[in-house]
């Protein structure tokens, strides 16, 4: 029970003070003294059973924790939302395991609406970026570039350098420099200018170099000039695809609101919440299709599995960073069968 704080030059008479700083009656004394009297009564009887079942628990749990190094992994994007399309189902993949996943848009996308703008907009994306990351367990920052405006500059690598070495990543994704949209061709300039400078001591020195070259990996894409995306490694996102496009609901602004009228699809999306959640899960907006040319790859991790599999997200190994083995792309993609 509380009572009121007693100043330090109160007399105290019969009275006490309690561990919590406020002062206790002489009834209240009692009682606490027999029910700590009674809890190490029951302490002092239990204690070799205790004991017992410390060290049987701190044996089982040693090996597993020994043994498992979280997969650190670094994904970026040019708008809040271009991480999740691409690398979402993994991410989710890797939260539910304990691994860690941090995706970066290097704009604030306040130019993707057709109504709101500026601050608002930045604001609002920023919000939906943070519930987006959220919903499946991950870390998501927006950085404070303008939309439709990101250039290859220093400054902007350093801000990429900065990011890939303070995550202390294993592994980092990004577009290729091949695409539509000049803010999404800059940042895979800008994460490949990136790809080897964040081991370089003598850069960027207010925040340590790694010690070794991250696996670089692209995200995967449409365009076929120069060359066609490569999937050398593709992973099924079936057992997460519901976990994807709950994140990528969080993104109001774009699935619902931006993407559907750049696209003439306004009209078609439904006003109830879980209408048009249903509404993106089968539509065009949030689904990338499992190409022919992944199957190769598929079959060759998944084994008969893999003509069930629905879908999938597929990377890109850059030449950039360090080329893993067959081996180390099965520890940092701990998701496929025993072989
Ligand atoms: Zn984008």
């Amino acid at each position: 029970m509380l009572r009121r704080k007693r100043s330090s030059t109160e007399p105290q008479n019969s009275a006490a003070r309690g561990n919590d700083g406020y002062i206790i009656g002489p009834v209240e004394m009692s009682v606490r003294h027999s029910v700590g009297s009674m809890l190490s009564k029951i302490f002092a009887c239990y204690r070799p059973w205790l004991a017992c079942l410390l060290t049987v628990v701190s044996l089982l749990a040693l090996p597993g924790r020994a043994q498992k190094q979280p997969v650190r992994v670094i994904a970026f994007g040019a708008h809040p939302d271009d991480c999740d399309l691409g690398a979402g189902g993994i991410a989710a993949k890797y939260a539910a395991r304990g691994d860690k996943v941090k995706f970066v848009s290097l704009t604030n996308g306040d130019a993707g609406h057709q109504s709101l703008r500026g601050e608002e907009l930045a604001n609002r994306r920023r919000a939906e970026a943070r519930e987006a990351g959220r919903r499946i367990g991950i870390e998501y920052e927006v950085l404070d570039n303008h939309d439709g405006k990101l250039l290859p500059t220093l400054e902007v690598r350093e801000q990429v350098i900065r990011e890939i070495r303070q995550w202390n990543a294993d592994m980092v994704i990004a577009p290729r420099p091949n695409d539509y949209h000049p803010d999404h061709r800059y940042t895979g300039v800008l994460v490949q200018d990136a790809s080897y400078m964040v081991i370089v001591p003598d850069l960027v020195m207010d925040t340590p170099a790694l010690k070794r070259n991250p696996v670089f990996l692209y995200y995967s894409d449409r365009f076929t000039r120069p060359e066609p995306f490569r999937g050398d490694i593709v992973v099924s996102i079936d057992d997460v695809f519901e976990k994807k496009i709950d994140m990528l609901d969080a993104h109001v602004s774009q699935f619902y609101e931006w993407l559907p009228w750049t696209e003439g699809l306004l009209e078609q999306v439904p006003k109830d919440p879980a209408e048009r959640k249903h509404w993106l899960a089968k539509g065009p907006l949030a689904t990338r299709k499992l190409h022919p040319e992944w199957r190769e790859s598929l079959e060759r991790r998944y084994g008969a599995q893999a003509a069930r599999i629905q879908h999938a997200e597929a990377f890109e190994i850059t030449e950039y960073g360090h080329q893993p083995s067959e081996e180390e792309i099965r520890k940092l993609f701990p998701f496929f069968p025993d072989q």
